[in-house]
């Protein structure tokens, strides 16, 4: 008797959220259409919906067309209820985004900094960042429902920074910090997964199922979208590509070997080649600076990215080597330097990728622009908060 009950409770829980899934992506919809597309009666949807308009999920909006009979009422998805904290925790920026529940972007907040700020000033800016952000939020019946945020490191389950080199962290129980300083729940991930899931989700990636997210900030990270579901590995650490080794007597990266794929293709090397330069010698150097400047024709800045680009193609070929994706994505901060780095990154994945996993092959940039691991993380706390509401077991 005691399972009937649970199994009932259970395929209640399911069924609501089939509902307001229909409605979510599907919306305006009637009760009818929502009937017909997910195969559940008129009396289940009926009741379902009651209750989530009680629990402000859903609103009736308007009436639609009728197909024949009485026009029904349309119901929409509130994706005002309540809103998220999305945050992007770059080795020399934090990027903030306040988004509704349907990914939206309401607010944005960024700081910047140089490489090598120390722990006490970033979880400063951090905070200034999540506090604006709780500020700006219009008032909704559930509020700031989660904070997500992306480290470049390796995170634990239980949501600790085990390891950020570029950052020099080592074991942050990040989560619980700011859960304690903001009462709001609170998720960590790597930030390559959270901009792999982004761009899935609602980006470049959303019409294919085999993707690889490069994300190629001053470090690089991978996240592998394998038929169409974030790959973690067993302990959530896969895609720690950047230590990839490209070069036997390399380099010394700073997670203790040498000749890491992100010794040489990564923002903090384009910087630091750029730094040797006596053009730069007197110049604020920073991406940004040289993506000018190499729009303006200074060649020097224009070989540094092809520079960077052939290391980017190189490693990319190993990687489609590896995996025979459908897409390549490339994210974070290098995707800015697009016009300047994209032909000779092709050229090198085309002269060193097998030719069988050429074809077909697609090769983008991120389409969210330098949103697609903030998104990636609002995307995780929606699904969270709207899994905890309908009380699925996670
Ligand atoms: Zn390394």
């Amino acid at each position: 008797m005691q399972t009937t009950t649970g199994n009932q409770k259970l395929v209640k829980q399911i069924n609501k959220k089939i509902v307001l899934q229909t409605i979510k992506d599907h919306g305006p919809i009637s009760r009818a259409d929502i009937s017909q597309q997910s195969r559940l009666n008129k009396g289940t949807v009926s009741s379902l919906v009651s209750e989530l308009m009680e629990e402000h999920l859903t609103y009736e909006s308007g009436i639609g067309e009728s197909k024949g009979g009485r026009r029904p009422v349309m119901l929409l998805f509130n994706e005002q209820a309540g809103f998220t904290i999305g945050i992007d925790l770059g080795v020399n920026y934090i990027l903030g985004i306040l988004t509704d529940l349907q990914g939206t972007i309401v607010e944005k907040k960024e700081v910047k900094y140089f490489e090598g700020a120390k722990y006490k000033l970033i979880m400063k800016y951090l905070f200034e960042v999540i506090e604006y952000l709780i500020n700006t939020a219009p008032d909704s019946p559930y509020g700031i429902v989660g904070i997500g945020i992306g480290v470049p490191g390796i995170v634990s389950k239980e949501g600790h920074v085990l390891l950020a080199p570029n950052l020099e962290w080592d074991d942050i129980p990040l989560k619980e910090i700011v859960e304690n300083e903001f009462h709001v729940p609170v998720l960590i991930d790597n930030e390559a997964n959270a901009g792999a899931y982004g761009e899935k989700h609602l980006g470049a990636g959303q019409n294919h199922q085999n993707v690889v997210y490069v994300s190629a900030g001053i470090g690089i990270g991978v996240g592998l979208i394998l038929k169409n579901e974030l790959y973690r590995g067993l302990n959530g650490f896969a895609g720690e590509f950047g230590h990839m080794k490209v070069e036997l007597n390399g380099t010394k990266c700073r997670c203790g070997s040498h000749g890491c794929w992100e010794m040489y293709a990564s923002e903090h090397t384009l910087l630091e080649l750029a730094k040797s330069h006596d053009r730069y010698v007197n110049e604020e150097l920073s991406l940004e600076y040289l993506v000018e400047q190499a729009d303006k024709g200074d060649t020097t800045a224009q070989d540094l990215f092809e520079h960077i680009a052939k290391y980017l193609g190189y490693g990319i070929s190993n990687l489609i080597n590896s995996f025979n994706p459908e897409q390549i994505i490339i994210g974070n901060r290098l995707a800015v330097a697009r016009k300047w780095i994209e032909k000779p990154m092709t050229e090198m994945i085309h002269a060193h990728a097998l030719r069988f996993h050429l074809k077909p092959l697609q090769i983008d940039f991120s389409q969210l622009s330098v949103y697609s691991a903030s998104l990636g993380v609002s995307t995780f706390a929606i699904e969270k908060f709207l899994n905890r509401e309908l009380q699925m077991i996670e």
